[in-house]
């Protein structure tokens, strides 16, 4: 069947079936899409990857007119565009990368209702120029996409997107649909009330079963890193997130020195040197070669819809949950295995509680941040199912994921706990003694000396050598008792001040841990055994199809065929095919045009351009 103006699909499962090629929604995909088809508000609240796109394509090719869809990612809506252009529908975008003549025609196009989904950048739209020319035109409906930026409390604020609510007065008539992967109930209220109105909420689970989340402990990150890449992800794309701009840097040479091909990311650095490296990102790895690994601090990665990112590491510890969810949920976004792994010390603790601290922000702010703070140190420090932690935090209840075929860490092997109440007692008498004799302050290393009866010039220096606590903790090593301070800062029973050198300070909480009132469990650092390289490769394996060796070689083919194809199309070549496609693909070896259209990802359109050609490779093979 050809797709014309005739023979478009007129109902949502038709559309999905002929124009997507899927054969079945996603959880409540039908349901959001026939209650914005109907005229009403939508707020949805999925995970990455989830299916969000689909919610507001279907509605804004069913309903008359054209679908605005207010991005603020505009490096991405190129690729956005040319990815529904593929499946033949009429999309085009609005923002600051276009020439004057090139706006124009799609201004035309519009105008003319040629349509059926514009892309438009918020400062853009916000401009009077646009208003009035969507004033002109017939709208299906407008999809506010990373609908989170409006949150003044978030970590994506946008002013741009405060500007959003003028469209409710604006156009009263056309229905609005906001999307967000962030989902914690403040966000969810302040989007609601800023952007819809009666809108209904439809908030899927936000377990991403194929995530693996794993939070190891801080010693040489780096080699950590590169050992984490070599053993579980050589060859595979991934995304390496740290703190600071110059550490961006640092790691990227590292791994390139080490042979791991990598590229930084960071607001410091050029603006186009950055879209470069995100461009070389989106598409390296599929025509053969090898993926990069992009090193990036946050400024990277909002709306990356690459579906095949093996693994988001974390050097350094996000500042909240919603931050932490949202960097590792860009892994995996093709449903096959990826892993979220993380490096956590005392210095992440010390490092994000400073940068409240010494923010800028209003005392409300930085209450608010330093809760914020504290859900992801209790995620950090957990001995129990990370993945129970995590939705819980977004509202949602679960069960351990020890049996899942992704289980965290702490299910795979739960850490041993270790009641560290005496070194706890310890450690804070010591830092009361030093403290009480100088009469001002001293920081963790020289504590810890003390503690261990280590002899230093500062020990001798102030006496310290004399106090009843020098050597009383001589029994533990320093990565124990840093453990026990990481924890003690965590829990906010010792405070350090860094205005002044990092000296530790004992907070009211102390007394009752001093007292023996209160208890304090820590869990004992187990190097964790690195999955080896086969079982590596049968997770690989189990995820959708497992190929034999000659499906291997077609799939191979296929993948071939394709980066040529994507070449001349200029687009990413997942934009012509996933890879998931191309495996099923290579597995069933469908023999005609008929079955060739079952398989989930083939549309009418690619059956079309691309279908020849597919069963000549098969043919052939
Ligand atoms: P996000 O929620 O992150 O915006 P997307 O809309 O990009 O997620 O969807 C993620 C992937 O899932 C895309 O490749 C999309 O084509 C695919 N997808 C979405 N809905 C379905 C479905 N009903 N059946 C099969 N694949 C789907
Ligand atoms: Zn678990």
């Amino acid at each position: 069947m050809k797709l014309t103006e005739s023979t478009w699909p007129s109902t949502a499962d038709a559309v999905l079936g002929t124009v997507f090629g899927y054969d079945r929604f996603r959880g409540f995909q039908r349901e959001v899409i026939e209650h914005v088809v109907a005229g009403g508000d939508a707020l949805v609240l999925m995970p990455t990857g989830g299916g969000k796109s689909l919610t507001y394509q279907i509605p804004a090719l069913l309903r008359e007119g054209v679908g605005v869809v207010i991005s603020p990612l505009i490096a991405l809506m190129q690729d956005q565009v040319a990815a529904l252009s593929e499946v033949g529908v009429r999309a085009a975008f609005l923002n600051s990368t276009l020439t004057a003549a090139q706006a124009a025609r799609t201004e035309q196009a519009l105008r003319s209702g040629e349509l059926d989904l514009v892309y438009i950048a918020p400062e853009r739209l916000m401009g009077e120029r646009t208003l009035r020319l969507l004033g002109e035109c017939k709208l299906a409906l407008f999809a506010i996409d990373e609908a989170h930026c409006v949150s003044q409390w978030g970590h994506d604020f946008r002013p741009e997107y405060g500007q959003l609510s003028l469209l409710r007065e604006r156009f009263a008539q056309v229905p609005r649909i906001a999307l967000t992967a962030t989902a914690d109930v403040p966000t969810r209220e302040e989007i609601r009330e800023r952007l819809l109105a009666d809108a209904r909420v439809f908030v899927a689970s936000f377990d991403r079963p194929n995530i693996r989340y794993r939070i190891v402990e801080k010693r040489e990150p780096r080699e950590q890193l590169l050992r984490f890449i070599r053993d579980e992800h050589p060859g595979e794309a991934g995304i390496v997130y740290c703190l600071a701009r110059n550490t961006v840097d640092e790691v990227a040479a590292f791994l390139n020195e080490h042979g791991i091909q990598a590229l930084p990311y960071h607001a410091g650095m050029d603006s186009a040197l950055r879209a470069e490296h995100q461009r070389r990102f989106l598409r390296a790895g599929e025509d053969g070669g090898n993926a990069i690994v992009m090193v990036a601090t946050i400024a990277f990665g909002m709306g990356i819809d690459k579906p095949d990112v093996r693994f988001v590491a974390h050097l350094d510890m996000p500042k909240s949950v919603e931050g932490y969810f949202q960097e590792t949920g860009r892994g995996g976004r093709d449903g096959e295995p990826s892993d979220a792994w993380m490096t956590y010390g005392l210095a992440d603790v010390v490092q994000q509680r400073r940068l409240i601290e010494l923010g800028e922000a209003d005392a409300q702010y930085k209450r608010l941040s330093s809760s914020k703070l504290d859900a992801m140190l209790g995620l950090a420090e957990a001995g129990d199912c990370r993945r129970v932690r995590l939705l819980a935090y977004f509202g949602e209840a679960s069960e351990p994921c020890a049996q899942h075929q992704n289980a965290c860490d702490n299910c795979l092997s739960p850490p041993a706990l270790w009641d560290a109440t005496e070194p706890a007692r310890k450690l804070l008498s010591c830092i009361y003694r030093c403290t009480q004799s100088s009469n001002f302050g001293f920081a963790a290393t020289h504590i810890i000396d003390v503690l261990r009866g280590k002899s230093t010039e500062k020990t001798v220096k102030f006496g310290h050598e004399a106090l009843s606590t020098f050597g009383i903790g001589a029994d533990l090593g320093e990565a124990e008792w840093r453990l026990v301070l990481r924890q003690l800062v965590a829990q906010h029973i010792v405070e350090v001040d860094y205005d002044h050198f990092n000296v530790l300070r004992l907070t009211d909480a102390a007394r009752a841990v001093l007292k023996g009132e209160r208890r304090l469990e820590v869990r004992r650092p187990t190097e964790k055994p690195a999955r080896g390289k086969r079982e590596r490769s049968s997770r690989r394996g189990s995820a959708a199809v497992a190929l034999g060796s000659a499906d291997e070689a077609l799939f191979e083919r296929l993948r071939a065929w394709r980066a040529g194809v994507a070449k001349e199309h200029g687009v990413p070549p997942y934009v012509v095919f996933h890879d998931a496609t191309l495996r099923t693909i290579a597995t069933a070896q469908p023999g005609s045009l008929e079955a060739l259209r079952g398989i989930s990802g083939v549309g009418e359109r690619k059956l079309e351009n691309y279908g020849a050609a597919i069963l000549r490779l098969i043919a052939e093979a």
